[in-house]
């Protein structure tokens, strides 16, 4: 694929890297690439960042045809930038852009955009521990009419945002609150997917359950309200006596790459691991008899994130005494020290960026 570069001429002062926060900075530059009937996706472009110009009729803000990725660049303790299974967010991108009709973007391609974008971007991939250059890759619908119609053309762009550690103050488990009264996603409609609609529709629940002093909101299934999906931007796991479960997929929760990458390290290592469907009345019954030892989130941001309250209803159950568990550390040990290059990459899931000459 042919990338045209404009250099900016006016570059950023890069911002404290021990009060980076998240995607508050971005980077100097941006990818696009634009999508026709007739030319397919044509005049990719590392340009400038600076505001889009598009049509106040264009589809994606009116009917919401978006998909988004998200992923980090790591710099490791020698230097070099890496990538954590990129050709997976490629392929979940293509996913996501198959539920809403937009068009798919060849799998090589879009890596070589993200790997070529990240190589220009690496001097604002930040090394304080814990830290990241978060990449935010997203794809919509830009046709300049109201009528609604299948999508024709789309645009593909790339930003990127210095980001710190997740866990400046340290691993502390989160509170969360099992949502009763909305729900997320349904079978058949688009929770596999990363689409902006998705955040849109959690974002009540989400606020109510800031209100009440929880981070996230724990998704039961849309049907019978009776099984547990995900948490907020994050898939969930438990561990019930010996037994380390999480919800199946379904189609209706985001198969997470950091959920795949903690179930292949746990059966890789003997655990046993089960997906399957996990009732709210099993895991009340669980907390209850004190056979629930450990729960935590995982997703990109966070990696692993411990969960220390639960709260349905009116009722409130800690889990672990609030600390962090010890399957729980040892993923995140795991998966932290594959992604910045602590430890040796044994299953071949980091791909290194070249350096800058
Ligand atoms: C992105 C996301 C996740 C986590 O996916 P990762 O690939 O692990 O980052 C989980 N749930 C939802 C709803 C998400 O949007």
């Amino acid at each position: 694929m042919d990338i045209k570069f404009k250099k900016t001429t006016n570059p950023a002062a890069k911002p404290d890297s021990t009060k980076l926060g998240f995607g508050r900075y971005f980077t100097d530059h941006m990818f696009i690439m634009d999508y026709s009937p007739d030319k397919g996706w044509h005049d990719a472009r590392i340009v400038p960042f600076a505001n889009l110009s598009l049509h106040p009729a264009a589809t994606v803000f009116h009917y919401g045809a978006e998909v988004f990725e998200g992923m980090k660049a790591y710099r490791r303790a020698d230097g070099t930038v890496q990538l954590f299974r990129p050709m997976e967010n490629v392929k979940r991108l293509n996913s996501s852009a198959e539920r809403l009709c937009l068009p798919q973007i060849d799998e090589q391609d879009a890596l070589e955009a993200i790997m070529k974008f990240v190589e220009v971007e690496q001097s604002w991939v930040p090394c304080n521990p814990g830290t990241s250059l978060y990449l935010r890759p997203f794809l919509f619908g830009s046709d300049e009419q109201l009528g609604l119609h299948t999508i024709q053309n789309a645009m593909f762009i790339i930003i990127a945002s210095p980001v710190g550690s997740y866990y400046a103050a340290g691993i502390n488990p989160v509170k969360i609150m099992i949502e009763t009264e909305d729900v997320r996603a349904v079978k058949g409609g688009t929770g596999y997917t990363k689409c902006g609609g998705n955040y849109a529709a959690s974002n009540r629940a989400a606020a109510r359950a800031e209100e009440k002093g929880y981070s996230q909101v724990l998704w039961l299934d849309g049907v019978h309200r009776k099984y547990i999906e995900e948490v907020g931007a994050m898939n969930v796991m438990f561990r019930i006596g010996d037994e380390i479960v999480t919800p199946e997929l379904s189609g209706s929760i985001l198969p997470g790459i950091t959920r795949k990458s903690c179930l292949e390290v746990l059966r890789n290592e003997g655990y046993k691991v089960s997906e399957r469907k996990i009732s709210v009345d099993e895991l009340l019954e669980a907390m209850k008899n004190g056979t629930l030892k450990e729960a935590w989130g995982c997703g990109t941001a966070a990696v692993v994130s411990p969960i220390g309250e639960l709260a349905y209803g009116d009722m409130k159950y800690t889990v672990n005494n609030f600390e962090i568990g010890e399957i729980t550390k040892h993923l995140y040990d795991t998966l932290t020290g594959i992604q910045w290059g602590k430890t040796p990459d044994t299953y071949g899931w980091t791909v290194e960026i070249p350096a800058n000459k």
